[in-house]
């Protein structure tokens, strides 16, 4: 097959490729040339209901088809996404402006591995059963829910995407999915390898909007029995205050302000290696990037002065050249978010170790959204630089003398979604593991993934869990069975 970013991106909507009903676009913008290169639906609650009838219709039929033959179709989905991989990761890169080797390498293989993961895993999938005694035998039926609703974002724009919708069609329920409206290539070319895929009809539909148009009408629908989403804390909120009357599952995967924490003894080399991909990967746009690294006293200055000096050699450049190490960030509105964030730093006393500033692409990129990696030092732990989300290629550093201190640091945040320790002492590590108020810890690595672990985040960084069994436990209802003996 041959996949073609289009001009015009359709809806996918009960096996169909369709315009948006009401016939409105937005721009889609590539942020590394500044330039429009192709146009979104603007899809509206007449594009959801249709999507839902199509979904509703689908059901009977997907949710009693045999685990073997829902594996045949979802493991095909994953093969086709492997086989077009240079055609999804450059779809991606012009959506999103980070390096397409970084695409590549991480994004669109992950990508794959969802449908893989979750397409074996539902075959293996078990529910529980007790016996009451001589009484009684008690089994839970886990049955799927029936329309479910995944709502995505732009940073991860395929792998998030694919993370919701493989785990619900897994075990049966039919999907009305949005992509990030500033993302939505990838999506739409998800919609394609479906078709060519076999996927039945109104299985999956994707529909592509913004979040007022369409995002809500997806959450207030009456029969979409569950939401899984994946954004800013400020949607989530949103989401709960809708979905929350109505009874509906929601699993909410939220911002985050993590904590990097090296102490004296950790692996130098390895420690400052993977600070440096923790603080700037992806120009800092992934929720699980340190944003906060706090470094034991007695190294500080000598992890300062080599973190600045091999950060400094980041420079954003070309995504699609393979030395770029920094693409573009995602968009003008989150780039002018990313400068007046750094602004305020300065406003509130912080130290500009490096970056702070825009950076002029050169060639194609000239007009591009670029931002240098910005180091930021002496700003007290609770300012707003240090408690809020910037998601861009800013990161502060703070100094701790004990690990008393390292951990009220680390948990002053209101978020709680992931963490990283650096030592050697393994008791050390566990204890901090322990204390620290996140939901996904590393100690000496960071980003390592293994589907079959529940994921997710604590307090503001959301509620549910997703991956392994959780995900598809998410997307079943138990139901308890008592038989009398
Ligand atoms: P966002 O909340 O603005 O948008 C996310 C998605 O929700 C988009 O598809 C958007 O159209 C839709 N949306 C927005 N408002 C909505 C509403 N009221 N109802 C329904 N849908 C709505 O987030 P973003 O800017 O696209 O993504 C960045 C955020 O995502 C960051 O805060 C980041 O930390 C977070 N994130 C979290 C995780 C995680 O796993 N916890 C992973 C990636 C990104």
């Amino acid at each position: 097959m041959d996949l073609k970013a289009p001009e015009y991106i359709a809806n996918y909507i009960g096996g169909r490729l369709q315009k948006p009903l009401g016939g409105n676009y937005m721009d889609n913008v590539n942020p590394a040339i500044g330039e429009v290169y192709s146009h979104t639906p603007d899809s509206d609650i007449k594009d959801v209901q249709a999507a839902v009838d199509a979904a509703k219709a689908a059901f009977p039929t997907w949710s009693t088809t045999p685990a073997e033959d829902r594996f045949k179709v979802l493991n095909k989905i994953a093969e086709l996404i492997d086989a077009n991989l240079d055609a999804l990761a450059l779809a991606e890169t012009n959506d999103n402006g980070k390096p397409l080797w970084l695409s590549k390498k991480v994004d669109i293989p992950r990508a794959s591995s969802n449908f893989r993961f979750f397409a074996t895993g539902q075959m293996h999938f078990a529910s529980e059963s007790h016996m009451t005694e001589d009484k009684a035998i008690n089994y839970t039926l886990r049955q799927p829910i029936g329309v479910v609703g995944c709502i995505s974002p732009w940073n991860l724009p395929l792998y998030l995407f694919t993370w919701k919708i493989a785990p619900a069609l897994a075990v049966g329920n039919c999907v009305v999915a949005k992509p990030s409206e500033v993302t939505p290539m990838t999506g739409y070319l998800l919609s394609v390898i479906c078709k060519e895929a076999g996927l039945p009809d109104g299985v999956l539909n994707i529909i592509h909007g913004n979040g007022p148009n369409c995002g809500s009408a997806i959450v207030e629908h009456p029969e979409i029995k569950a939401i899984s989403f994946t954004g800013s804390t400020r949607a989530g909120k949103q989401i709960a205050a809708t979905a929350g009357p109505m009874f509906k599952k929601i699993s909410l995967e939220l911002g985050g302000k993590n904590p990097n924490i090296i102490f004296a003894d950790c692996d130098w080399d390895k420690a400052m290696r993977t600070t440096l991909q923790s603080s700037f990967a992806n120009q800092g746009q992934i929720c699980l990037c340190g944003s906060r690294v706090l470094i034991e006293e007695s190294i500080y200055e000598k992890f300062k002065a080599e973190f600045i000096a091999r950060a400094g050699k980041l420079i954003p450049g070309d995504p699609l050249e393979d030395s770029s190490k920094q693409g573009a960030v995602v968009s003008k509105m989150h780039y002018d978010k990313v400068l007046g964030a750094i602004a305020l730093a300065k406003e509130e006393g912080g130290k500009i170790l490096l970056g702070g500033e825009a950076v002029k692409g050169t060639g194609r990129c000239e007009n591009g959204l670029f931002i240098q990696p910005t180091i930021i030092e002496g700003l007290g732990p609770d300012c707003r630089t240090n408690m809020e989300e910037i998601f861009g290629p800013v990161v502060t550093i703070q100094s701790f003398k004990t690990e008393d201190e390292a951990l009220e640091l680390a948990n002053m945040s209101d978020y709680g979604l992931a963490a990283t320790i650096w030592t050697q002492d393994i008791s050390r590590a566990n204890r901090v593991a322990m204390k620290v108020k996140s939901g996904i810890i590393w100690v000496n690595c960071w980003l390592m993934r293994d589907l079959r672990t529940p994921f997710g985040g604590f307090n503001s960084s959301g509620v549910g869990r997703e991956g392994g069994w959780e995900a598809l436990r998410f997307f079943t209802d138990p139901k308890n069975v008592c038989v009398e003996l």
